[in-house]
């Protein structure tokens, strides 16, 4: 066989010089970056379809996406800190990946987290200082809305919700990505001209007619291929085709799978624990431990209140008020419908002497926003809270040899009971912002968890039943130095004692960021081009 795939990589007409395997979003980033030099042929694989259906593009399409348009309807495993509960695992099976389904949330975090990836996880070139240029890099690309709101207009509770951080002594905070995290305010958002402005939008259209770049959608990546130490091309299934393609790269294999998705496609190639992998029936290829561990999400609390009147978007279930709401973005390009939903909120702090705020609000407009939230007779309001930087480290692993099979997925939430007390403190925060009098006129009262539950048992009973993930899994392939077991890529993003191949994209981050987790991924991709295209030594 191997020799075979030596024929046809002299030989096919089919050879690339770089593979991408998966056009989330750093893969998108990716093949632009790459197909820029016209000598050089790019194939972008994706798994899932087009972006085409309006969803994808209308800014409140968002809350659609959480139940599963355009995702590969995973779950975790039974999560042993939160009474066994099986949490909801949306991952995007799109082009495009979480940039086409996502909130459209854009923070970059704090200095401090990617100051920490270096002196913490030795993954040295990847500082605040040399991350930013990456950052800088990526806005000019992409064209974000004005910091003040979003298109769809800001509602009055919005204001009062600002007001009742300052009765805390939280301030507003005009810009989460200036001089300062804390305080709330307007998130800015990845939209351009009312609508979503994903990574395919943003990186990926404009360059449609390249011809040296070859966008397969509905293809799945089984393996990547590796003779002699080198990966030499990844084994293709298309949908609807009964046998796979074995399709050449001649410089890079280049894994963009996601958090999810890269340790897996690692680990059904053969690359991986070779312990787990002998346990499932894969031939091990390469023994690397750290591939799908040190898995680290955001888990989110909420609460909810009943509003007053129509304070929300929820007032837009009607029917006649939803075909208004239509008819209102065709012509004005406002209202509810070029809302993410989730354009304000904040950060603040659950310890007082901890380095940046370690709590992240999101003010939902509405009440049944996220999959799994009962709707309310009447409108409602929902402010959610998550702990920032959690200690509990969980894992990706494979459930069989078969690439069909969906993963384990185990964050292992609250492994660390560190990570459960400061939660339950954001959580109380966020309820005692919503209890704040200037959000009087707004509120009725609170409706999760409700003003019976108290005591952290009870509230740790609530999160038990209610707990979701924020979507933010990162660091199954993580940056490290090569003598570490918890390594998976180099600084370089190079796979450990593999040629030919690099992992590059939310996986590969070491810590996860004081933030949402998209923003720093199209910054790995943007470093990883550099990388790659060796503009950086
Ligand atoms: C519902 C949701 C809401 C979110 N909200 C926000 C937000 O508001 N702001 C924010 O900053 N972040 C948000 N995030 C997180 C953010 O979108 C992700 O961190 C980011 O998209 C990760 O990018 P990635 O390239 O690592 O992976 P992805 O974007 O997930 O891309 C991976 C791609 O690879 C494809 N793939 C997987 N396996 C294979 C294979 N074997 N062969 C071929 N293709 C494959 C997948 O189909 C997918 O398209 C959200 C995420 C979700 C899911």
């Amino acid at each position: 066989m191997p020799v075979f795939f030596l024929i046809y990589c002299d030989m096919a007409e089919s050879a690339y010089d770089y593979i991408i395997t998966g056009g989330g979003t750093a893969g998108c980033v990716l093949a632009n970056r790459l197909s820029a030099d016209p000598s050089v042929k790019v194939l972008l694989l994706e798994a899932g379809g087009s972006d085409r259906h309006p969803y994808f593009h209308l800014p409140a399409g968002f809350a659609k996406m959480t139940k599963g348009i355009g995702s590969w309807g995973w779950s975790t495993v039974a999560q042993r800190h939160l009474k066994n509960r099986v949490l909801r695992y949306t991952q995007a099976k799109v082009i495009g990946g979480g940039s086409s389904i996502n909130a459209q949330i854009y923070t970059r975090g704090v200095p401090a987290d990617y100051d920490a990836w270096v002196r913490d996880a030795g993954a040295h070139g990847w500082s605040y200082r040399e991350v930013l240029p990456y950052f800088k890099r990526a806005e000019n690309n992409e064209r974000y809305a004005n910091e003040y709101h979003g298109y769809g207009g800001p509602l009055p509770i919005c204001e009062a919700f600002f007001q009742a951080g300052q009765e805390l002594g939280i301030p507003f905070n005009p810009d989460f990505n200036g001089a300062h995290q804390e305080g709330l305010g307007y998130y800015q958002l990845t939209q351009s001209n009312a609508r979503r402005s994903s990574t395919s939008a943003a990186y990926l259209h404009p360059i449609r007619d390249r011809r040296n770049l070859t966008v397969r959608l509905g293809t799945q990546t089984l393996r990547v291929v590796v003779e002699n130490g080198r990966a030499t091309g990844v084994e293709v299934a298309r949908a609807g085709s009964a046998s796979p393609q074995f399709v050449c790269a001649g410089r890079e294999v280049i894994v963009t799978s996601g958090a999810m998705g890269s340790p897996k496609l690692l680990m059904q190639s053969g690359i991986g624990p070779a312990g787990h992998l002998g346990s499932v029936g894969v031939k091990v290829v390469h023994d690397l431990p750290g591939v799908g561990g040190n898995l680290q999400d955001h888990l989110d609390l909420f609460v909810i209140a009943e509003c007053t009147g129509d304070h929300t978007y929820d007032r837009y279930n009607h029917v006649h008020r939803a075909a208004w709401a239509g008819l209102q973005y065709l012509l004005w390009k406002k209202g509810p419908v070029a809302s993410s939903l989730f354009e304000t909120g904040g950060f603040w702090y659950a310890q007082k002497d901890t380095r940046s705020p370690d709590i992240q609000f999101h003010l939902g407009l509405g009440s049944g926003i996220e999959a799994g939230v009962a709707k309310m007779k009447h409108t409602g309001v929902t402010l959610n809270s998550a702990y920032l930087r959690p200690r509990s480290r969980g894992s990706v692993r494979l459930a069989s040899a078969d690439p069909a099979a969906a993963p384990l997925i185990d964050p292992d939430y609250w492994a660390e009971p560190r990570d459960r007390d400061l939660a339950i403190e954001g959580l109380r925060m966020a309820r005692e912002i919503l209890r704040q009098p200037a959000l009087k006129r707004f509120v009725l009262a609170e409706r999760l968890p409700g003003d019976a539950m108290n005591t952290d048992a009870e509230l740790f009973d609530f999160a038990c039943a209610h707990a979701k993930t924020d979507h933010h899994p990162v660091g199954t392939c993580r940056i490290g130095p090569p003598g570490d077991m918890t390594s998976v890529v180099t600084p370089e993003l190079r796979v450990i004692g593999l040629e030919g191949l690099r992992v590059a994209d939310a996986s590969v981050m070491p810590f996860i960021p004081s933030c949402n987790t998209n923003a720093p991924t199209i910054m790995v991709a943007e470093k990883a081009a550099d990388l790659i295209l060796g503009r950086l030594a």
